[in-house]
């Protein structure tokens, strides 16, 4: 491990939406990013050349969270190339939406295997590493609909109601090795995942937001990077809603 290693960040599903915005909160000449997407995005290369833009370096590649060994490999490599890993943002999520008595098996399982098992396997592996280091932090991206319920969202709730307990279980467990994990709740956020919802959904959630407006990707990435930073030194195991007002 060379003496000038960067910080190294690590992103999943970062080609688009929230996740690059992410990206390019991190973005500097003091750190190297690392995201992952899945399946093939033409996006990703552009959340590199974005980051390029200003300043900074990210990597990409193509790898499923859901899969414990596809995990396991991308931090190995991870790990191999600058010997540390100083935060890791559980970002990549996925909806297959409809109403319980209508949900197949596979919708519930594709949701929970990407969201909470994906958050699972990622934390498992930044761990290892953090703890050795005595450093780290750890941001999962949970949702609003995991403290409020949301009708036609079983999965998705629950996936992201199990994220919030995750995330206090391993804040108490890494405390000591000074790595700090929270969570960030985001409420209704322009992005692909909510561009098909219908107009009548849509004005819907924009009348329970007392802000007045859907949340840009930015408005989440900017708390991400907050509890990353030195100033958030003593945030742990903390759950931060940020919906514009919707829950509180
Ligand atoms: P998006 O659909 O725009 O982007 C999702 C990203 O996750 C993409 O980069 C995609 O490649 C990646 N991804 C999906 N499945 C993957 C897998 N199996 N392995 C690896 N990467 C995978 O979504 P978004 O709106 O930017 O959402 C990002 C996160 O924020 C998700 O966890 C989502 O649940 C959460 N969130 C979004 C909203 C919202 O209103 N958009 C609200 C609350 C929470």
């Amino acid at each position: 491990m060379s003496e000038q290693v960067k910080r190294t960040v690590v992103v999943t599903g970062g080609s688009r939406g929230i996740g690059r915005a992410i990206c390019l909160a991190f973005a500097g000449p003091d750190t190297q990013i690392f995201f992952n997407y899945f399946p093939e995005d033409p996006e990703a290369v552009n959340t590199e050349k974005l980051v390029a833009s200003i300043g900074g370096a990210a990597k990409s590649a193509l790898m499923n969270v859901a899969s414990e060994q596809d995990v396991e490999s991308f931090f190995d490599k991870i790990l191999e190339e600058t010997g540390k890993i100083d935060v890791l943002v559980n970002n990549a999520g996925i909806t297959r939406d409809t109403l319980l008595v209508r949900m197949k098996d596979k919708e519930w399982n594709d949701v929970i295997d990407v969201n909470l098992k994906g958050t699972f396997y990622c934390s498992r592996a930044a761990a290892k590493a953090m703890m050795k280091q005595r450093y780290g932090r750890i941001i999962n991206v949970a949702s609003v609909v995991g403290a409020t319920g949301n009708a036609g969202q079983v999965n998705y709730s629950a996936s992201k109601a199990g994220i919030m307990g995750l995330t206090k279980t391993i804040a108490l467990e890494l405390a000591s090795r000074n790595v700090t994990v929270n969570a960030v709740a985001p409420g209704y956020v322009e992005t692909d995942m909510t561009a098909v919802l219908s107009d009548k959904a849509k004005t819907a959630m924009l009348s329970r937001i007392p802000l007045g407006r859907g949340a840009k990707p930015e408005d989440i990435a900017g708390v991400i990077a907050f509890l990353a930073s030195d100033a958030a030194a003593y945030i742990t195991g903390q759950i931060i809603h940020v919906n514009g007002g919707m829950y509180m």
